[in-house]
Parts: structure tokens; sequence; C-alpha cells
């Protein structure tokens, strides 16, 4: 199988109904691609949200998710991605 380097393949998702907006998160993610959402969640907080424009910017550093009080920050990343294989 040929496989494709692609190392700055991540992204996070942030549970909003969960967060209760520290802005820990915020504070550490070396990108600034997390900020606060414009809406409050059922718990009456703002919550942190990816900003879509920066999105593609995460390293998948892993910082937003172990600063987390509530670990509702989960991080992915692929470094190996399998290709289509040549014909
Ligand atoms: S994984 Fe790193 S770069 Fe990506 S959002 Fe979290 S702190 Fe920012
Ligand atoms: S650190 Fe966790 S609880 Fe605090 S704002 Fe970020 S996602 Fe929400």
């Amino acid at each position: 199988m040929v496989v494709a380097q692609r190392p700055n393949l991540a992204y996070v998702i942030i549970d909003t109904e969960r967060c209760k907006g520290c802005r820990l998160c915020i504070s550490v993610c070396p990108k600034k691609i997390i900020g606060l959402a414009s809406h409050i969640n059922q718990m009456g907080y703002t919550p942190a949200v990816v900003i879509e424009e920066k999105a593609h910017e995460c390293t998948g550093c892993t910082a937003c998710a172990i600063m987390c009080p509530d670990t509702v920050i989960s991080v992915y990343r692929c470094d190996r991605v399998p290709s289509k294989p040549a014909s």
C-alpha cells in the first residue's frame, strides 16, 4: 500500500455543551484558533469554539486538550494517510 506523509493533518472537536467557558484552551493554543462562541450553552456558559477560518492551522499539539479541566476537547491527528494505489 502506498502511504503519503501529511504531517499537519489535525483538528480538534470541542463538546460545547459541556464547556464552561473558562478560556484556558484559548490561552494556550499557539495558533490562536480557538475563540468564544456567540451563543450560550445549556449550562449558561459561553463555550469555546474553533475559529473556522483558522481551523486548518491546527498542529495537533494537544495543548488545548491537556489544559482543559473538563476534558471536553478531543484532538485528532493523522500523520500518515493511505493514498490510492498506483495503477
Ligand atoms: S491541538 Fe494545539 S494547535 Fe490545535 S487547537 Fe489545540 S492547542 Fe491549538
Ligand atoms: S478549557 Fe475546556 S472548559 Fe475551558 S473554555 Fe476551553 S473547552 Fe471550555
